[in-house]
Formats: C-alpha cells, structure tokens, sequence
C-alpha cells in the first residue's frame, strides 16, 4: 500500500478549496482590470479578488458551497482501486472534519445530510489506468449555483433570441449562447464553460465536465473548435452581463469544447458552467509511497502573487448604512443600483427553511428582518459555533416561497445572488421590501463582515440548512431588486437578449 496516499489526497482537498490554480486566478486578473473603476462589476470583482486572497491566506474555503467532489484518478496497471477508492473517501470526511469542505451530501428522498461528504454518488471517483508508473489524480470542486445552470440540447431546437440552432456547427454555437445568456449571473459569473458537442445524454454531460480540467490559457488542438471557443468568449464577452449579472465586459473567463461521436439520430450539445470560483487542482503522486510529487495547473517557480494589495470594501462614498431590523420607508427609500452596508442582525435560510415556513410560523420574529440565502460552512469551538464561509446562494430556487414569506412574515429585505423573478418583485413592491445581491462565492470575504453568531434554529436541517442568528457590521450588498417594481436582473436578461438577436448568426 501507499503510506503517503491518504495525506496526499487530503492536501489536494483542502488546496482545492481553499486556493485558486494560477490560470484562474490570471483570468479573474484580467477581468477586474477590464472593469473601470466605481462600476457595480468592479465592485463585485474588487470583493472576489480579495476573496480569493483571503482563503488562501487563511486556508478557508473559497466558496461555502464546497460543490460536488469530483476524482479523474489513473493508476498504473495492476493499482489496488479498490482501497484507492476508500481512502480517497476517508480523506474527503477527514477534508469536511476540517471544515474545509462543507457537509453537502444530501439524502435525495429523506433530505438528510450525511454530514461527511459520503453517501450513493458521493464523492464521484473515476479510475483509469495508463502506462506510467505514478498515480495522477485530479479533482474539481463545483458548486450547487453553477451546476444548476448546466444546460443541454438536442439539435435541431428553436432557441429564443437565435432561433433555430440546426446540426451545424453554427447551430452548436447558438446552443452554447444561449447556455451563457440563460445563465445571467446565477452561476456566479465571470465563469466557464466546459462543451460536449455530440455523445449521448450521458456521455455528453460527462465530457463537457471533463472540458474543466483543461488549463483556461490552452488552445484547442481541433482548429474548427479553437476557433469556435475563441468566437464563444468574444460573443458572450459582448453581451454586457458581467459578473454577478451586474452589467459589465467580462462574463466569460473560458471557453473549452470537445466532441464526441453520436447516434446519427441523436445531435445532443451539452454545456457544463463552472463559476469564478473555478475550483479545479491535481497531483501526480510517486508510485510506491502515495507522496505528492508535482502539482499540476502550478508551476512552483512562480510564487502565488496577492490579487489585491488592499483589504477591506473600497467605498466610493456613496454608500448608504442601514441598521437592521428595517422599516417600510427604509427600504422605499432605495432604488436599484444602490449600494448597501448593512448592519445588524440577519438571519440565514435557505431550501429547507423556506420550505418550512410555508406551513409554520417562524423560530424568530422576522418583521423588519433581513433573510440571507446562505448555507454557511460552520465549525463548533467547545460550545459556541464560528462561520468560517458565508457566501450568498442562487436566490431563483425560493421563487416559489418568498413572496408569501415575505408579505406573511414581514422580512423587509432579503440577500441573496442571481436575482428573483416576477412574484418575489411584486411582493417587494406590495409589501415594502428589497432584494439586496451580495457577491456570490465570496465567502471569505462575508464571513469576515460577521461579528457573531448569536444562536441558531431549525438545526435539524443540518448546519447549511438551519437558521443562524447573526450580527453582521457594513456587509456590502447592492440593490439589485426594489419596491417600486424595478428589477436590475430582468433589465440585463432583457438587454442581453437584444445583443443576441442582433448577432445574426
Ligand atoms: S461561487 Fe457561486 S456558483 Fe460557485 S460554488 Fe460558490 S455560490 Fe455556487
């Protein structure tokens, strides 16, 4: 056996975690200089590049929604898979032990979490084999938000704003378009996108995932999808989405296909999204001990440099402090655009909470309260809990729920990320309330705008489920939904939806 093995993959873990490879971070560079200073984009991407130094700094998870493990491992002919598999199990509940992968291992018909990453499907682990002597393993963390945003099609298909995509490679192009577009900001944009074209259901949605692994600076060695990746990122890059949905230059950090051979009947295009927090690391490890001899996506002669040499929000001066609990006149007073630094309580609630309070009254009196869509990543210190990740989640899932919650319960505003549609708006409208979009993945970053933690409900959910009383202090958040009827996110997606008509493809 290999005594290094288990250590080894433990440290892939939490580095995958914790601390972005050197071409996103390259890319996420790029991003925020393309933005010009002050805009709602160089905001978001100011709070992300600060992020991303905070977790590696302090080896804290970059993003509290820690994603859906995924091991391509390859062994030499003859490896034991079978113990692999098993330690690399052990070392994902070790990594969650740790807090640095959050429990986001869920029973699909009971809803209970498991607690420690394992269950049926859980983590996915592929084994290959090669001619080589050493042990590769690669590992991609993606998260909830962007997995959702995956979307697939089968050729020919009426697409809204392109028309029909045929079984062309122009008819491919529409697909992953509208793939990106459809996305808006939910996903946690600037984000990238990994492309199956062909295979089956099955085996498409595989390869476009496995499309992730490719470095984001490489170029495709099909000329016909080289070019196509390139036209990809220059399309969607002028399509003003920008990160979070906010409006902006950059909503794409990369573009990558394959293909795939098909049933002649078949024309499947499958598009897997990754989000900023492109969470995506490997090691090659020496046969006979499991130690880790390379880091791949790395080069160690090149120290990691700091995205940012500042911390902290960077004000421009106008914006606007908010003390919670909140008042109708409050939030009236804000339109879309604003920028927010709320302090006070709030408390969390996600899936299960929403569900729950559709059939029960609520744990806390929530009049005038904040309701923050987060599954925070929690660690208990003797008796007191402490949030290392309290990133924002996709607000789109509690569409069905927060209108009534908002109106029955008397939540004044609520934060989230992606935006809400069209019965959460005439909620806000009718009720007086706000929708406040912090940045998504930037979990670090608000888990450092808490000042404590002051209790918890409904902890039978599991800790991302359960309700958690905070106080937070100038946690920055933007108005992208108000209570006069405006709707940043519909605004953008309608505006977006024009640039694609007018592309003529
Ligand atoms: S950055 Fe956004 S989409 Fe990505 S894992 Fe985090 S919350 Fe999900």
């Amino acid at each position: 056996m290999l005594p290094s093995f288990f250590d080894s993959v433990v440290q892939l873990i939490i580095r995958t975690s914790t601390d972005l490879p050197p071409d996103v971070r390259a890319a996420m560079k790029t991003s925020l200089d393309a933005e010009p200073a002050g805009t709602r984009a160089s905001q978001a991407l100011t709070i992300i590049a600060q992020n991303i130094d905070l977790a590696s700094n302090n080896e804290g998870a970059i993003c509290q929604d820690t994603g859906m493990p995924t091991f391509e491992v390859r062994v030499p002919v003859g490896a034991d898979q079978i113990w692999m598999r098993q330690q690399i199990r052990e070392a994902v509940a070790e990594a969650t032990r740790r807090g640095k992968l959050r429990p986001n291992s869920v029973d699909s018909i009971t809803g209970e979490n498991s607690g420690d990453n394992l269950g049926p499907g859980t983590p996915i682990i592929h084994f290959d084999q090669w001619e080589r002597d050493d042990v590769e393993i690669k590992l991609i963390l993606k998260g909830g938000g962007c997995e959702n945003t995956n979307a697939q099609y089968a050729l020919p298909v009426e697409l809204p704003h392109l028309g029909r995509a045929d079984r062309t490679l122009d008819g491919v192009k529409k697909c992953i378009l509208h793939a990106a577009w459809a996305a808006q900001g939910k996903g946690c944009s600037p984000g990238a996108l990994g492309v199956c074209v062909g295979g089956d259901r099955t085996s498409g949605y595989a390869h476009a995932k496995e499309q992730l692994f490719r470095a984001l600076d490489d170029v495709n060695r099909d000329p016909r999808l080289a070019e196509l990746e390139a036209s990809i990122m220059s399309t969607v890059n002028d399509l003003d989405i920008g990160a979070m949905g906010f409006g902006g230059k950059v909503t794409l950090i990369g573009c990558k296909v394959g293909a795939l051979n098909r049933l002649p009947a078949s024309f499947f295009v499958s598009v897997a999204y990754d989000c900023w927090a492109f969470r995506r690391l490997g090691v090659t490890l020496d046969g006979s001990s499991g130690a880790i001899k390379t880091w791949l996506y790395r080069d160690p002669s090149h120290p990691i440099i700091p995205m940012l040499d500042q911390a902290g929000f960077v004000r421009t001066g106008r914006e606007i402090a908010l003390e919670a609990p909140l008042t109708g006149q409050q939030v009236r007073s804000l339109k879309v655009g604003d920028v927010v630094l709320l302090s006070g309580p709030m408390f969390t609630g996600r899936d299960a909470v929403h569900a729950h309070l559709m059939k029960h009254e609520p744990p806390v009196d929530l009049r005038g309260a904040v309701l923050y869509h987060c599954g925070p990543v929690v660690v208990k210190e003797g008796e007191r809990w402490r949030i290392t990740a309290a990133g924002p989640t996709t607000s789109i899932r509690e569409e069905p729920y927060q209108g009534e919650i908002i109106k029955r319960c008397g939540v004044r505003a609520v934060i989230g990320k992606g935006g809400m549609g069209a019965r959460t708006l005439a909620a806000l409208k009718e009720h007086g309330g706000v929708y406040l979009n912090a940045i998504g993945g930037a979990a670090q970053f608000y888990a450092g705008a808490i000042t404590s933690v002051d209790g918890v409900s409904l902890l039978e959910f599991g800790t991302p489920e359960a309700m958690w009383h905070l106080t937070v202090k100038d946690f920055p958040v933007i108005v992208t939904m108000d209570a006069h009827g405006n709707s940043l996110h519909k605004d953008i997606e309608q505006e977006s939806g024009r640039h694609l008509e007018a592309i003529g493809i």
